[in-house]
């Protein structure tokens, strides 16, 4: 993690006050949050609509701080702690972490998309440990806090960052990959999420594309090549770098040739080499997701053929695709962590197509923040999923409700069950669950639908 001197810093960003006397504190780490202070770290606060940080700076600073920042326009700054004025703590933040990664050496993987992003950076960096020193984003530190405190916590000898970048709105990832000027860079897929404030598919494809813009050139773009709206609009960039496509369609640069799946994850052949990996997730979108990490550790000089070394450990943050002993000898998926009409299709084609269990059930909720076309979404769901793969559809939520009703174009009326309450769903799940039953639980984040997890465990 960053390791400055005051003295280096007020070099590395504007400072409002003197801060001759202080000069020599060596700041080591930053921190926002004053309850995690470590010894020598430099305090940051924000000043929000609702709280504001700079009530902590002096306890920060009596748990070990080194100094903390103080916005200007926050009356009655401690002068006689080690405080470094500066005009806003957040422009602060990002504009140290841009000028502390010019001085590092680190080649950075930038990886945005709609989905899978936060899967597709930990197989990337664990591909990328095979050979290199490598750091990643933790959990989901993506954004314009996230990604700068990610930076800041990158040691100098660190070889390679595997960074994750989101976005809710145009622009943002422009910001986030001119902070980080990633040498590779994957955009995982395209999906509907955040299609409220971006208007159209081809709105979400152009903000994704951003990140070319902070790409060094000659730099890796790898990117999911079955969706031709990324094709189609890469081609106004003049940028000279590298394009790799990864996807089913033969097309690609990388493709699937072969996979099986069971319960412990997916067997599969791509057509760069011989070798049959083996992936220990469930899930056709994480052999996608695998797929551009691989082309990612490719270009840095990484061979394919001793990739499985580097998939056989993997852990998967959270929630994402996880699978569960339920208490009735049950196995549930765990994919509460969030819902679009990509992921969900993803997760029901990888249930419906997952061999061995006799009794399949889906308990999907609401998909929030999909916009004005909503209803038309959740309702196509419930039609596209097949009668003959899937024995019933439980689901949970006011737009849940749709698909059901989607889904009884093609189901049974007994097998499809829509509730507005978790406990009567809990109820009637259970009367179904035996050892040959598998059930998917998935919706958006806001639908806590890990309730029913652990209501099923
Ligand atoms: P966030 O925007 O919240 O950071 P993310 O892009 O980081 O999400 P992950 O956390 O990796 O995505 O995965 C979230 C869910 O998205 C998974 O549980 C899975 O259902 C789905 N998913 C992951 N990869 C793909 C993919 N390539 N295509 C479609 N769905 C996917
Ligand atoms: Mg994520």
């Amino acid at each position: 993690m960053i390791k400055r001197t005051i003295e280096d810093i007020t070099k590395m960003i504007k400072c409002e006050n003197d801060l001759s006397a202080m000069k020599e504190i060596v700041i080591h780490g930053v921190s926002i949050d004053s309850r995690k202070i470590s010894a020598g770290n430099l305090f940051i606060p924000f000043k929000g609509e609702h709280s504001d940080g700079h009530r902590f700076v002096e306890d920060a600073i009596n748990k070990g701080a080194a100094a903390a920042f103080w916005q200007k326009d926050v009356p009655n700054p401690p002068l006689h702690l080690p405080i470094i004025v500066v005009e806003n703590t957040l422009i602060a933040l990002q504009e140290l972490a841009r000028k502390y990664r010019d001085q590092l050496s680190v080649r950075v993987v930038g990886i945005t998309g709609s989905n899978g992003k936060t899967t597709t950076k930990d197989i990337t960096a664990n591909l990328l440990s095979l050979k290199y020193k490598v750091q990643k984003t933790e959990g989901n530190f993506n954004n314009e806090i996230g990604l700068p405190l990610t930076i800041l916590g990158l040691e100098e000898d660190t070889e390679m960052a595997v960074l994750e970048m989101g976005m809710s709105s145009r622009g943002e990832i422009e910001f986030l990959t001119e902070m980080a000027r990633p040498e590779a860079a994957i955009i995982t897929n395209i999906g509907e999420s955040h299609l409220l404030d971006l208007g159209s598919r081809e709105g979400i494809a152009e903000a994704k594309l951003e990140i070319i813009k902070g790409l060094q050139t000659n730099g890796l773009l790898a990117y999911y090549g079955d969706e031709p709206l990324l094709t189609k609009q890469l081609e106004k960039f003049e940028k000279q770098i590298v394009k790799k496509t990864f996807g089913r369609n033969p097309k690609n640069d990388l493709f699937l040739v072969e996979m099986n799946q069971n319960d412990s994850g997916s067997t599969f052949v791509i057509n760069a080499s011989e070798t049959q990996f083996f992936l220990p997730v469930l899930g056709t979108h994480n052999i996608l997701n695998t797929m551009a990490a691989m082309a990612v550790a490719n270009f840095f000089g990484i061979p394919y053929e001793g990739m499985n070394e580097g998939l056989a450990n993997l852990k998967l943050t959270n929630m994402r695709t996880e699978l569960l002993q339920g208490k009735m000898g049950d196995k549930i998926i765990n994919d509460a962590y969030n819902a679009s009409p990509t992921s969900m299709h993803a997760a029901i084609e990888l249930i419906s197509e997952l061999p061995g269990y006799k009794n399949k059930i889906l308990c999907l909720g609401d998909m929030l923040e999909l916009g004005p076309e909503e209803e038309v979404f959740h309702r196509k769901i419930g039609e596209s999923i097949d009668a003959n793969k899937i024995d019933y559809v439980f689901t949970f939520g006011k737009l849940g409700k749709l698909i059901a009703e989607g889904a009884k174009h093609s189901f049974p009326v007994n097998r499809v069950f829509a509730f507005t309450e978790k406990q009567p769903l809990i109820d009637e799940l259970e009367k179904l669950v035996n050892e040959d039953t598998i059930v998917l639980v998935k919706a958006s984040r806001g639908m806590k639908l890990e309730e029913v997890i652990a209501a099923l465990q």
